[in-house]
């Protein structure tokens, strides 16, 4: 329990819950405890908020967007507000990416980058707010038709603990700038910079109720806010399990919801990779954030002909790299949290037990505090097609590596498990990445590339268990509203 860990004399205070432009009081007036997960400190105190909370939340939201001031901004108006608030994201880059870097355990130059994200989050849903434009409809004679979009009331939205900042940029810049009211339950594990982000976008002028967000637990406030009945739509990044309560809730209450549950993504390496350009980025597609994305490359697939040559190139990579302090500069940051860490472990002691080959491991760096919950990397391989590694997302630093045989060999492994999220194709031969792209089941398709979680501009999403629905980009503004056809009859 997070309980169990030193407490740091200089403890950021609980400010409870963010609602309606100001602080207020849980009604719990309880607070959970924040663990830095590079040290093992708690360092922070956030608000345990509840249902009565996230009532409150609500409410405030259906009164912004039913005749309170955000309601009667036009598109324009709302775009505007939102390049302000990227503009105070990247005024106070510094500060977001220090909370972001403690809170998280992430390398401050990882931190710096999600920050400059979410700032562009907010800038590009700004810039597109008032360029999303609904359609003419040709219909009978003496009728005019337009399909109009509209915003679709209150929206909730939970969070995950392995980017809060980018996530909350992900999912308020297009929710917003379609004109939702909306709150957010961020995750108990890390949601500092989320709850500073609040606060900008009330410095920035968003009028009261647009942004709300309830601090607490997932099976208290991140549960009541999926339930409620006053919301209109949820969106949701996390686990699949919690991803069928979300659906579920979603269902009871007849509302829709975007899910993005992970994946066990691809990155496949045909013979005629060009491996100097693809073994580091198949390295850093799983080292980035501890492996703790839901879009790693957490497979490698391995054409039999050149795994000698590109498992050792990797290998060699991956023993170099070092899990540290953020301030150190490392490779990777630690797991978020203890619990976490030891699934982690499960994972790579079992696959060790049953003799899966380890082909490299990596080390800490010599700062790194005893109490971190580190996991420093692994890359095992041959790993047979039916085993756990293979198979399930492990959220950590861990690579399986398999070989195939031909292209057919490729896309059935490629396929072949229960997640769909995205893919990369390695070859110099555009006939065969195109035939490889359009028959892989996953949402994004890299080629001679990978954007574990980069591209804000390219929609993102899964199919099968990574989820439904699309983010990012302009489809998500598709996501975050409704079409209101309007037929008039004239003479
Ligand atoms: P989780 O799904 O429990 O947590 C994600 C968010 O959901 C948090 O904000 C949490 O408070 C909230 N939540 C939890 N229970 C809820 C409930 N009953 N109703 C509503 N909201 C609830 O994820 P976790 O336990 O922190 O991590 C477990 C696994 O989830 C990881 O190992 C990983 O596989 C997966 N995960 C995926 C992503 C992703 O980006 N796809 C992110 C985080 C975790």
């Amino acid at each position: 329990m997070a309980e169990d860990y030193p407490r740091e004399a200089a403890l950021r205070p609980a400010k409870g819950c963010f609602i309606d432009n100001r602080w207020q009081p849980s009604a719990s007036g309880r607070s959970l405890p924040v663990v830095a997960p590079a040290e093992g400190v708690i360092f922070a105190e956030i608000a345990q908020g509840n249902a009565a909370d996230i009532d409150r939340a609500v409410a405030a939201a259906r009164a912004a967007f039913e005749g309170g001031a955000w309601s009667r901004l036009t598109a324009t108006e709302r775009g505007r507000l939102l390049m302000r608030l990227s503009q105070l994201v990247l005024d106070n880059a510094e500060e977001l990416a220090a909370i972001e870097a403690r809170d998280c355990g992430k390398p401050m130059r990882a931190a710096r980058a999600d920050i400059q994200a979410t700032a562009r989050y907010f800038e590009f849903y700004g810039g597109a707010a008032d360029k999303f434009h609904g359609e003419q409809i040709p219909f009978m004679n003496g009728y005019y038709v337009t399909g109009e979009r509209e915003p679709l009331g209150v929206t909730g939205h939970v969070i995950p603990w392995n980017y809060p900042a980018q996530m909350t940029g992900r999912t308020l810049g297009p929710a917003l700038a379609m004109g939702n009211a909306t709150v957010l339950k961020p995750a108990e594990d890390a949601c500092l910079t989320v709850l500073r982000i609040a606060e900008l976008a009330a410095e920035a002028g968003l009028p009261e109720g647009a942004v709300n967000v309830v601090p607490g637990l997932g099976h208290e406030a991140g549960a009541a806010l999926a339930e409620h009945p006053g919301i209109d739509f949820i969106s949701f990044t996390g686990s699949p399990q919690v991803g069928t309560l979300i659906q579920t809730a979603a269902a009871r209450n007849h509302i829709g919801c975007v899910l993005e549950l992970g994946g066990k993504s691809p990155q496949i390496l045909f013979e005629d990779a060009d491996l100097d350009a693809a073994v580091p980025v198949v390295v850093a597609a799983i080292v980035q954030n501890a492996g703790q994305t839901c879009s790693a490359g957490a497979r490698v697939l391995v054409q039999r002909s050149i795994w000698e040559k590109a498992t050792a190139r990797i290998a060699e990579r991956f023993s170099t790299l070092k899990a540290g302090l953020p301030a150190d500069d490392p490779d990777l940051g630690p797991i978020i949290n203890a619990r976490q860490k030891a699934r982690v472990e499960g994972f790579i002691s079992r696959a060790k037990a049953e003799g899966v080959p380890v082909i490299a491991e990596a080390g800490l760096h010599e700062n790194a505090p005893a109490g971190g919950f580190y996991v420093p990397p692994v890359i095992f391989g041959p790993v047979p097609r039916d085993n756990v590694l293979a198979l399930d997302e492990v959220f950590g630093p861990v690579l399986a590596a398999i070989p195939f045989e031909d292209e057919a060999d490729a896309l059935a492994l490629a396929n072949g498990t229960d997640y769909g999220l995205i893919a990369g194709v390695w070859t110099r031969d555009n006939g065969r990445a195109i035939r490889m792209a359009r028959r892989l089941r996953v949402g994004q398709v890299y080629v001679n590339a990978y954007g574990a979680g980069g591209g804000i501009e390219l929609p993102f999403g899964g199919v099968k268990k990574s989820g439904h629905g699309r983010e990012k980009g302009m489809e998500a503004l598709h996501e975050f509203s409704a079409l209101k056809t309007i037929v008039i009859k004239h003479d």
